[in-house]
């Protein structure tokens, strides 16, 4: 077997397996101290590519300081600092569930409705640097095993193991077709969240994970030329995959609005949602027999807990309904919308009289932040084939009585501007109680699924794993005309 090479380095014909670096903690964190617990096992610190020796403490702090990062002991001594600080195994370990580095309270689910602080364990090189004043922490390992450590932690090493490869086989894709790229301003491959791909390193690892990883060995999927295919995924579709270019702006090659039921399922005639039968895909009689792979009639959600990641919540996906007073959904509105225009270059535009948000490029831009001083209405535009809403207006008074709209055109920035965390998805209905002078007094939203809907449907994907389908069945469901090809 040849030397790993870095993921930068890597293509196509290389025949390599490359390694990668993963960003655990992140500027964004704003931590400048971590607590991490070392295993038994020996470990050497390396500080600025110079090793310092072995660590003896079982239990150490780092601290973000005038010179870089500083590494105290249990004692709260400083026993090394610099720039760079490297701590490295002395020698391989096997992979067990919570083997390796202990960090405490690190951040998962960044900015969406499950964030939440937790312990991690992690095998491989850490590497921990001071960017701006904040930790960065870097986890570098070759890629199947930081696989082992996605395909753990996206769902639970629980899931039939036609779903594991499954899932394998989509994260390895993504992350080598690399289309997107992210975190170019920090020396990461990835991150290890939602933004990227969930990555737990061995915190829920399972012996399944190691036969996933090991039975589709440098395996991703392939358009017909052999193009690797950004093949994305989220958690649940609610019926209805989405068309890519609802959520991105962009069609993607081998992905399309489809059915995620067998080809004879009554959810067809749902294809594409619209706003004359969205009610009945919503909350029709149909749903209580419905063969849709990601409902509960094929994974029950008493069962979920056990199949998804360990920081998810189980259950309620499939159909949900949140609902608002008009004085705390203002509320929201508020924050979020003040959040959002105030990111750096975020392209917020004013086109006919309205301020937009929207991820497409602006060709006007406002820094006006809407002043909602009492919503009047709350409309969808434009809804993709999933239902998913993929542009909304709101409408409200400002505070000299003037109507004024605000129109929102991305899934993403309507499900971050609509919820105190983050919305499940943009696939719902808008329903408004009035009071008697017509002012909304209660404000639902009537909704399906979880996530952007587009590529792979995770829960789906685990009902045709539990209902019996291969690995192959699976990733040809989701991926229109795809090719299984192993390149290292
Ligand atoms: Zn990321
Ligand atoms: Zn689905």
């Amino acid at each position: 077997m040849t030397a790993p090479c870095s993921l930068a380095e890597w293509h196509t014909d290389c025949g390599r397996e490359p390694s990668i670096r993963v960003g655990v903690v992140l500027p964004a964190d704003e931590m400048r101290s971590l607590r991490i617990d070392l295993p038994p096992a020996p470990y050497d610190l390396l500080v600025d590519g110079r090793p310092v020796g072995r660590m003896r403490d079982r239990a150490a702090e780092l601290h973000v300081g005038q010179r870089g990062v500083q590494w105290r002991d249990d004692g709260g001594q400083t026993v090394a600092a610099g720039e760079t600080l490297r701590l490295v195994a002395a020698a391989p370990a096997p992979v067990q569930q919570g083997s390796g580095v202990r960090l405490h309270d690190v951040v998962t689910g960044r900015g969406f409705h499950w964030q939440k602080r937790v312990g991690f364990t992690f095998e491989g090189v850490l590497e921990f640097r001071a960017v701006a004043g904040r930790l960065l922490v870097v986890n570098e390992l070759g890629l199947e095993d930081y696989l082992q450590g996605v395909i753990t932690a996206e769902m639970s090493g629980r899931c039939p193991i036609e779903f594991l490869k499954t899932q394998c086989i989509v994260a390895r894709s993504w992350v080598l077709a690399h289309t997107e790229p992210k975190h170019t301003d920090l020396p990461i491959d990835r991150c290890n969240d939602d933004c990227c791909q969930r990555y737990q390193g061995t915190t829920s690892w399972r012996p399944s994970a190691a036969e996933a990883v090991i039975a589709t060995r440098g395996q991703v999927v392939t358009d017909a030329a052999g193009h690797i295919i950004d093949a994305n995924y989220s958690k649940s579709c609610g019926g209805i995959i989405e068309a890519p270019e609802y959520v991105w702006f962009t069609p993607k090659t081998c992905q399309r609005a489809a059915v995620d039921a067998p080809v004879d399922s009554p959810c067809r005639r749902f294809l594409p949602v619209i706003e004359d039968n969205l009610d009945d895909f919503l909350g029709g009689g149909w749903l209580a027999g419905a063969d849709v792979f990601c409902s509960p009639n094929i994974v029950p959600d008493r069962d979920l807990p056990r199949y998804l990641g360990s920081v998810d919540e189980g259950g309620g996906h499939f159909r949900w309904t949140v609902t608002y007073s008009r004085d705390q959904f203002e509320n929201v509105l508020r924050r979020k919308l003040a959040r959002v225009f105030a990111e750096p270059g975020e392209p917020a535009s004013v086109e006919a009289g309205r301020i937009l948000v929207a991820d497409l490029p602006p060709r006007e831009v406002a820094c006006r932040v809407p002043a909602i001083a009492r919503l009047s209405d709350l409309r969808v535009v434009q809804r993709g084939p999933s239902g998913r809403a993929c542009e909304l207006e709101i409408e409200y008074e400002d505070r000299a009585g003037r109507r004024c709209r605000v129109g929102i055109r991305s899934e993403y920035r309507i499900r971050e501007v609509l919820h105190e965390k983050f919305l499940y998805s943009s696939a719902f209905k808008v329903s408004i109680e009035r009071g008697g002078d017509g002012t909304p007094a209660a404000i639902s939203l009537i909704g399906a699924g979880w996530g952007h809907g587009a590529g792979m449907c995770q829960i789906g994907a685990l009902g045709m794993a539990v209902r019996g389908y291969s690995c192959r069945d699976i990733l040809t469901h989701y991926f229109a005309g795809v090719e299984i090809r192993a390149l290292y």
